[in-house]
This record gives structure tokens, sequence and C-alpha cells, in this order.
């Protein structure tokens, strides 16, 4: 199948002549016996793993299967924020090349993703806080990454309707990183499921993954709803069903699943210029170009596989929202939805072989996985078609929790529920 572009010419052509033209994105075949690598997990992690796989390394044989339908999971739940202002040596190089590839993205997949540049602002409340943020700045300086200091009068000329007079947690500046920004979730996932497809991978939806074929300490291949399939190598990107997942080739991950919620207003006239997030609490807001208000904070707290959260973390999250924007307290939730987050036990990822040989996993994504999607793609690609970790991911090794060499971004240590 040749993949069918898209252009301004082929709108109006179609537009004029019944939309008669279009061709479906991505096919829907019948899984085949054997392939050469299996990708289980068909959200953005694990489609950007099949498109690299078949356009840099050149892999022919390559499927996903999915549980559900593609992009069903977090990468069509999340709150889309990307960003790479990262303080640590292990993180910072890996989001920098990610936000690199979002820079492309739209270009390399022909496909209208919507990355929006319209810049992160984290405000910190403290001098303490002001003073960890340069520190971050300056990290990302040294990598040439750009990163500004702003102080409250730099805050409040591009944020006016802030709480800058009658706040219990003054804001006293922010760490902006223009290059940050929103990208369309879903899109991201259909614009990899089609560059996959049509360099001849296999997207099969409503096929789950229920078991490993183990024999020797090698993996053959996988036990699924639609029958065994043999695989020469298989990759596992299921984000919040990682433990469950693995648990199947009997393997136990430092990781706990967890509820994120994400809210979203009714559509209001233009007011939030980028992405900001609140310092003295969780709390991230932007706008859709539709206009509604996309907020978020901290995970519900408890460990669960629900894709639905609770109300104590609805109070608290509208809560902080009002705190820093008193404005939207007049703006209404229209909806509001949970995902399943795969907690790391320092808070970074995992993109790593396992013990079970040509058996690879990717996952530990926690709350900020969705920045991450073309650079984990492109790593676990790398790794599974050449053996050998990406350079931007070398430091997300499975045993670093074992060798104390953990990535501790937030220092918030083995606690998942505050990283
Ligand atoms: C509310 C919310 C807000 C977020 N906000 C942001 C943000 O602003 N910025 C950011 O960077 N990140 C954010 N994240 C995190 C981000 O969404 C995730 O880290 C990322 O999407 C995870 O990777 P994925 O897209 O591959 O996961 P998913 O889309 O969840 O993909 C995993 C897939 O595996 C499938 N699967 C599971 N079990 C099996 C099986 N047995 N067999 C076959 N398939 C299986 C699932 O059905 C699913 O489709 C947010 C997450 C949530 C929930």
């Amino acid at each position: 199948m040749t993949m069918m572009r898209y252009s301004g010419f082929r709108l109006i052509k179609e537009a004029l002549t019944g939309d008669k033209g279009w061709q479906p994105a991505w096919r829907d075949p019948e899984p085949k016996p054997h392939y050469d690598i299996i990708v289980i997990g068909g959200g953005g992690h694990g489609l950007a793993t099949a498109y690299y796989l078949a356009k840099q390394f050149g892999q022919a044989s390559v499927a996903v299967l999915e549980r559900g339908w593609i992009g069903g999971g977090n990468a069509g739940r999340n709150t889309t924020i990307i960003r790479s202002n990262y303080l640590l040596d292990g993180n910072l190089p890996f989001y920098e090349f990610s936000l690199k590839l979002w820079e492309g993205l739209e270009q390399d997949l022909n496909y209208n993703t919507m990355v929006s540049q319209r810049g992160v602002l984290n405000l910190c409340h403290t001098d303490g806080q002001r003073d960890a943020y340069v520190r971050r700045g300056n990290a990302m300086l040294m990598h040439g990454v750009a990163a500004e200091m702003l102080d409250r009068d730099g805050v409040r000329a591009m944020a006016p309707f802030l709480n800058f007079d009658n706040a219990r947690f003054p804001i006293v500046g922010g760490l902006l990183q223009r290059r940050g920004g929103t990208a369309r979730h879903d899109a991201v996932a259909w614009g990899y499921a089609r560059g996959a497809d049509s360099r001849g991978v296999d997207i099969i939806q409503n096929c789950e993954v229920t078991g490993f074929r183990i024999d020797n300490g090698k993996c053959l291949g996988v036990e699924t709803t639609r029958g065994f399939i043999g695989a020469g190598k298989v990759g596992c990107a299921v984000a919040g069903s990682s433990g469950v997942v693995m648990g199947k080739a009997g393997l136990r991950l430092p990781i706990e699943s967890h509820v994120l919620q994400a809210f979203v207003s009714e559509g209001i006239k233009p007011l939030i210029p980028g992405v900001i997030t609140y310092g003295a609490g969780h709390f991230y807001i932007s706008q859709s170009d539709k206009g509604g208000l996309v907020f978020g904070g901290d995970i519900d707290g408890y460990n669960s596989y629900a894709q639905r959260g609770n109300l104590p973390v609805v109070e608290d999250v509208c809560e902080e929202g009002v705190a820093l924007m008193p404005a939207i307290g007049r703006a209404r939730v229209l909806r509001n939805w949970g995902g399943v987050m795969d907690m790391s036990m320092d808070g970074s990822p995992i993109i790593d072989r396992t013990p079970v040989e040509g058996l690879f996993f990717n996952g530990g994504w926690c709350i900020g996985g969705f920045k991450a999607t073309p650079a984990s793609g492109w790593c676990f690609a790398h790794l599974l078609a050449t053996g050998e970790p990406h350079p931007a991911a070398a430091a997300y090794r499975l045993d670093r929790f074992r060798r104390g060499r953990m990535i501790d971004e937030k220092g918030a240590g083995a606690t998942p529920n505050l990283q």
C-alpha cells in the first residue's frame, strides 16, 4: 500500500469531488504466524518504535499488537505537554533529543500533529525554589538548551491574569522554555501508525497479549487472544499495564500503577499563551486550540488499573487552579478522565533488555511520557534492532535500582506518588 500524501491541494480536490479518493490511513491485517520483531502496545511509544524500526533500522518484519484500539490508552488521555527542561545528565539529553524530533515530526510523518511551541513556564514561589530553577536553567544552558529565568515582573507581563496581589504563595519568578509547548496527542499515535503501516508494519488491534512462550530462558513469541505469534524479538511498551504484562514473563518490575486525571473546561476566548505550572503545589494548565482549558495535577495516590479517578483529587486540582488563577473559578469543567501511569521508583523511565533473552522492556514513564514519545520510539527501536542501547537512553537501565544508580530528577526517592 502506498502512503497517501496529504496536502492543501489534495484537500481542495477531494472537497470538490465528494471526498471519494481518501483511503484508510492504515490497514487492518490478520496476524502472521511469525515476525522478526513484535512490539506489544499500540500507544505512542509502541507505534513510534515500530515506525523507527522500519524507517531508521530497515526492519521489514514488524508487528504492533494492541489489546484495544491504538491511542486508546495514555497516548489519547494526556494533557499533551512537551518540553526538555530537565536537570539531570541521564534525562536532559534524552528529552532534548525528543524535543528535536518533535520539531521535525510533522514534516517527517507528513501528518499534522499540531506541534505548538508556545512555551512552558514553571512558576516559583520561594527564594529556595527560584535557586533550584536557576540551577536547572543553567544545566539546560550547559547542554545547549535555551532557558530563561523570568522575575516577577517578567511573569506578570506574560501572564497578567495570575494571582499576583492576594496570593497565599506569591509568585517570585519563573523558568521559561520557549521551545516547549503542546502537540495533538491522538494525531501523534495516528501519524506514527500511518507512517509505520506504509513501511510494511502490521498494526493488529483487538489483540491482547496474554502470555509469553519462553523456552530455556529465551522468548519465542507471545500468546494472544488471536493465537500464538512467533517472534525473533519482543519489545513491551504497554505503559500502565507494564507490571501485569511483564509479570506474565515472570518478571517483577520496580513500577507501581497509579491513576492520573485530566480536566477540560468549556471553551473560552484565548487567555493562556503557553503552558503554566504552579510551583506551590502540583497543577499545570494550557489552552487548547478550541478554547478549552486543559489542566491536571497530582496522581490519585493509590494503586489502580482503573482509567478513572476520584473526587478528592478533583477538588485538590480545582483548588490549586483557582489559587493560581482566580478567574478560572467561573469556567465550568466539561469533562475529566483518568489514565494508568507506570510510576517508576525514581521517576525516570526504563528502556532495556530483560533477563529473558529476546524480551525487551520500555516503561516507567510516570506522568511525563508523552513528550518522550519520539525519542522513546527511536531509542527502543535502536535497542531492538542493534542490541545496543542508544547513547541518549543509555542511563535507563533496569538494574539501576539494584545498583543504586537512581536518576532521581525530583529528589523524591523511591516514592512513586511524589514523583
Ligand atoms: C491524564 C494524563 C495526563 C498526562 N499528561 C502528560 C503531559 O502533559 N506530558 C507528558 O509528557 N506526558 C503526560 N502523560 C503521560 C503520557 O501520557 C504517558 O507517559 C505515555 O502516553 C505512555 O506511553 P504510551 O503512549 O505508549 O502509552 P499508552 O497509550 O497507554 O499505550 C500502551 C498501550 O498498551 C496496550 N496494552 C496494555 N496491555 C496490553 C496487552 N496485554 N496486549 C496488548 N496491548 C496492551 C494498551 O491498550 C495501550 O494502548 C499524561 C498521562 C495522563 C493519563
